[in-house]
């Protein structure tokens, strides 16, 4: 009985199911240390597969679960939980569902209604689902993960953790469009933001790698992923931020087109013919980077503008040319900055990013030491001149950690 009590709750499980996919984590509950990374891939499809990391010890271990059977498939997410707990199971990483003190599940929108992370009751559930028309895509397969967990193990606390809440905080100006009010009041349209959980995770870094207060802070974050997006952080608070009501305002990313004028949908469907659905599918999968040199994946982009490849050169310099655009924006909206954090796959491994994007703004206190930018390293680290009035840091973003210390929060083991 005693040792029972002593293994209980002493783990977190951070589910992030996208449509066809299921990430999870799973932590140790004192020190957040990592205990298991796994991915399964390709649900509902024909050829799904599961893979998970785990560290034992000093040891890294790869377990590839694919059936020998090439046809085997993961039909849907329930299956993709049971597999994920069977690899958890498997590798002794969780050998009873009793260790779990909470699952903290990633939610990309919240809409209006969550400004933090929540425990998940029926209501929770019903609110998400009432979400969902703003985020078709993603909402239902959150859902889904939060369902099926909780149909297997009822017993376990479960969080959602939103993309959205931490910029619930951005007053109306920043976030109403020039549209009829009515359209806001009547169908929810406004600007809600997304990477809040990576935004807010960096920023708390933000001041601890410098010492002072977060509420004493004035910081530009900049997420740069597959999905890139700007954030204004006044005082440890969101006050506006590029994405809009969906992920594809603001920056240029790998195939978003982000800012561009609205009509011109109208205009390539009157000249074109193109259905909603095709124009759609166009500004979100076939613009952006690809759109522009062909090529999404940041990596190739900068390899072939390295080859002397024109489109590869243009599509860089407008990434860089966004960012710079919103670094000037939100530099009026803040009236002046301490410090511009770089994060995401981009933002925390590019060094000629980081210097395109903040070059020439010197007049503006931003001046990175090239020394400094070109180190290549993974830790939290200042790349600016020493005695440059803006900071500028690189710091590696970690959302799965920041949803299991927010689920921590919360289930209060
Ligand atoms: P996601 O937004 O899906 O979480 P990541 O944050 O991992 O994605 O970022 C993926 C992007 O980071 C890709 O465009 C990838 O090419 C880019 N990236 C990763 N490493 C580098 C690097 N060394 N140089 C340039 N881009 C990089």
């Amino acid at each position: 009985m005693l040792e029972t009590t002593r293994i209980k709750k002493i783990k977190i499980l951070v589910l992030n199911s996208g449509s066809s996919s299921l990430k999870f984590q799973l932590f140790d509950i004192k020190n957040f240390h990592l205990l298991a990374s796994g991915l399964v891939e390709q649900i509902g499809e024909k050829h799904s597969f599961a893979h998970m990391k785990y560290a034992t010890g000093i040891h890294q271990k790869e377990n590839i679960r694919q059936p020998a059977c090439q046809d085997y498939s993961v039909a849907d997410h329930q299956q993709a939980i049971e597999i994920m707990f069977d690899m958890l199971k498997e590798s002794s990483c969780l050998t009873r569902m009793e260790e779990l003190a909470g699952i903290g599940h990633r939610v990309v929108h919240g809409g209006e209604d969550f400004h933090d992370p929540v425990l998940i009751n029926d209501q929770v559930i019903a609110t998400i689902e009432r979400l969902i028309p703003l985020a078709p895509l993603h909402n239902p397969a959150n859902l889904t993960g939060i369902r099926v967990t909780k149909q297997r193990s009822p017993e376990i606390p479960q969080v959602a953790v939103f993309d959205t809440s931490c910029h619930q905080s951005i007053p109306g100006h920043a976030y109403i469009y020039g549209l009829p009010y009515t359209l806001y009041e009547k169908q929810q349209v406004r600007r809600y933001g997304f990477h809040g959980t990576s935004h807010h995770y960096v920023v708390q870094q933000a001041a601890i790698y410098l010492d002072k207060k977060i509420s004493k802070l004035k910081l530009i974050s900049l997420h740069l992923g597959n999905g890139t997006s700007a954030a204004a952080i006044q005082y440890g608070k969101s006050i506006d931020t590029s994405m809009g009501m969906t992920p594809l305002e603001g920056l240029i990313m790998g195939t978003r087109c982000g800012d561009i004028d609205p009509a011109i949908p109208f205009y390539l469907a009157r000249e074109t013919g193109m259905t909603l659905q095709e124009i759609e599918d166009l500004l979100n999968k076939r613009s952006g980077l690809k759109g522009i040199c062909g090529q999404n994946d940041m990596r190739a982009v900068v390899k072939q503008a390295a080859k002397g490849d024109a489109g590869s050169e243009l599509a860089i310099r407008i990434f860089c040319y966004h960012i710079k655009k919103y670094i000037g924006a939100y530099m009026a909206a803040l009236n002046g900055i301490d410090a511009i954090i770089f994060t995401g796959g981009i933002g925390e491994n590019s060094n000629l990013i980081r210097e395109r994007s903040c070059e020439n703004l010197q007049n503006l206190g931003v001046d990175i030491d090239p020394v400094k930018n070109n180190a290549s390293s993974n830790k939290i680290r200042g790349i600016h001149c020493d005695l440059a009035q803006v900071k500028v840091l690189v710091i590696p973003t970690n959302e799965e950690l920041a949803i299991a210390m927010q689920t921590v929060k919360l289930v209060h083991p």
